[in-house]
């Protein structure tokens, strides 16, 4: 399957203890898939994608100065940390 014929969809999970004290376990993964252009669209990643980035142009709009880490296409591609 050709890279430019697929589709990558990030998925964000985040686990947490809840134990809302400093004992509190809390970590995020990053689930990446991909799909061709077929599946994408059966699975509806488009419509995802798309929400996902209207959500993100919201946030920067109201101007909390929040922005998301995954934000650039290339922030998945090599080192995380
Ligand atoms: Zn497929």
């Amino acid at each position: 399957m050709p890279k430019d014929k697929s589709v990558k969809y990030s998925k964000m999970t985040v686990y947490s203890t809840e134990l809302k004290t400093a004992d509190d376990v809390k970590t995020t993964t990053y689930e990446d898939s991909r799909y061709c252009m077929s599946c994408a669209k059966h699975r509806r990643i488009f419509e995802k994608l798309k929400n996902k980035a209207i959500r993100a142009s919201e946030r920067e709009k109201s101007g909390a100065g929040f922005r998301p880490r995954n934000q650039s296409e290339t922030w998945n591609s090599g080192k995380r940390w």
